[in-house]
């Protein structure tokens, strides 16, 4: 059977004129973020990863490991829910819900709305939950020190080659429910491998959220050991 693949058509100059304007004035508002933060002694981690990855356990398995050595504010988006920010205040740190309506990743702006509302004295670290998508996340950084972003063996074998440049933003790559790789057959060398020849500098880190397995890295390689 022959193969057909269908490329887009060149996009109008207006679309990309658009595009390079929105990026271009979210990468400054961005920077302004990074400042305040700067300015409080904040560091700020963008987490990032499919729905069902493991992000909101990962917040709750560093919460519980940091205890109470580190002040920590989380701000948790999501197209519509509150459901992660109840899981992560249970944790006992300081949450604040950004709902984006029909917006499939968080933006700068958003963030800014967010810290002016937050009670921020004090706080040693915001970690931010972006909205569930392994594409726009990427393109649209929030002015955080870190990027992380988590994808789990059950999303398959093939999260990574498939979604290259959010990979290559991130600073830390966290491998999770590496429990699950034998029952769902996954390789879990070969994803190492992807990994690392997509983004040779992160950190690459596996680890089991719930159980707590690998988490002590990972806190590590966000600089946040006491
Ligand atoms: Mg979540
Ligand atoms: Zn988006």
């Amino acid at each position: 059977m022959e193969m057909k693949i269908v490329r887009p058509k060149g996009p109008e100059i207006f679309d990309i004129e658009l595009e390079k304007d929105l990026l271009a004035k979210n990468r400054g508002l961005a920077k302004e973020n990074r400042k305040r933060l700067d300015r409080s002694k904040i560091l700020a981690v963008d987490i990032m990863g499919s729905i069902g990855s493991g992000k909101t356990s990962l917040i709750k398995a560093i919460l519980r490991k940091l205890g109470m050595g580190k002040k920590v504010a989380v701000i948790a988006g999501d197209l519509t829910t509150t459901i992660d920010a109840i899981r992560i205040e249970a944790e006992g740190a300081r949450v604040i819900q950004v709902n984006t309506g029909k917006e499939c990743h968080l933006d700068a702006h958003l963030i800014r709305q967010a810290i002016d509302r937050m009670k921020l004295d004090g706080v040693d670290v915001l970690f931010i939950e972006n909205v569930g998508n392994l594409i726009c996340p990427g393109e649209f950084p929030l002015g955080a020190h870190k990027r992380l972003v988590v994808t789990s063996v059950t999303e398959g074998p093939y999260t990574i080659i498939k979604h290259p440049y959010i990979f290559r933003e991130a600073d830390v790559i966290v491998l999770n429910k590496i429990d699950m790789a034998k029952p769902m057959k996954v390789n879990l060398s070969k994803l190492e491998r992807d990994a690392r020849e997509i983004n040779p500098k992160a950190s690459l880190i596996k680890t089991n959220a719930l159980t707590g397995n690998g988490i002590p890295k990972v806190i590590e390689a966000l600089g946040l050991k006491p």
